[in-house]
């Protein structure tokens, strides 16, 4: 993202509008950090400039790959797959793709306000593929390693975005042997990253991998997010747009 400098009045309206901070006042003009700047566009589409003064550049490879994994409605190249994950992990009851003896897991990288530099997933990638799990296909940090051990496209490695979100999934008796990856990432990454398991409910309503999570020592906020496919209907019936 650039800004001319000759058109900002200084105003500071993009500050509060960038994720990560990376933009200051300096003299009463914008300046953005280049090495921060995860070209997200959100100060281009929603700071509503009063000099017009931001405009987004043409990205050339390797720091292209930043815009991708930081706007929810860019599409990866690399996959087809707009937004920063699959949806997988929010349609199961669709897609069916985690059966019962199974579960997903998520490892979301950067996020809030920190943004994250594209090697910290290798970080995980390195010690998951080591045990072996099975990455989602269609995810954009599949699409970035570039061998059966887990390494990181060496191009992209220093590349920051918003956010990375390392997409798989375990037998459910394997969850221990993955929770002693992620403790040891948390005393040994200095990063932000959220972790989600993606669970079926049983028919009686019990969730049997809240008590392995808690066997683990881990505090679990259950949660639920049931797609009801409003917004594709009022879009096809002309009321929404
Ligand atoms: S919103 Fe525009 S005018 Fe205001 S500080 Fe940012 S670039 Fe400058
Ligand atoms: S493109 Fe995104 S990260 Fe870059 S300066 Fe604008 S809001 Fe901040």
């Amino acid at each position: 993202m650039l800004i001319k400098e000759s058109k900002c009045t200084g105003c500071g309206t993009c500050v509060i509008y960038c994720p990560v901070q990376a933009i200051t006042i300096i003299e009463n003009k914008a300046v953005i950090n280049r090495d921060l700047c995860v070209e997200c566009n959100v100060c281009y589409q929603n700071a509503d400039c009063p000099g017009k003064a931001i405009k987004p550049e043409r990205l050339k490879w390797p720091r292209v790959i930043r815009n991708p994994f930081s706007s929810v409605v860019a599409t990866h190249k690399l996959t087809g797959v707009p937004g920063r994950g699959t949806e997988e992990m929010k349609t199961n009851d669709i897609t069916n793709r985690f059966e019962h003896a199974e579960l997903g897991v998520s490892i979301e990288l950067g996020r809030p306000g920190v943004g994250t530099l594209l090697k910290h997933v290798e970080y995980f990638t390195l010690k998951l593929s080591k045990i072996g799990v099975e990455y989602e296909k269609d995810s954009p940090v599949t699409a970035l390693l570039i061998d059966d051990q887990g390494h990181v496209n060496e191009e992209v490695k220093n590349e920051r975005v918003l956010s990375a979100i390392i997409e798989f999934k375990i037998p459910s008796e394997r969850l221990p042997e993955i929770l002693r990856v992620i403790e040891k990432a948390d005393e040994e990454l200095h990063t932000v990253f959220t972790v989600g398991i993606v669970s079926r409910v049983m028919s009686d309503g019990t969730i049997p991998v809240i008590k392995t999570l808690e066997e683990q020592g881990f505090d679990v906020k259950p949660n639920a997010k049931i797609n009801i496919g409003l917004g594709k209907r009022k879009a096809k019936e002309g009321t929404l747009t």
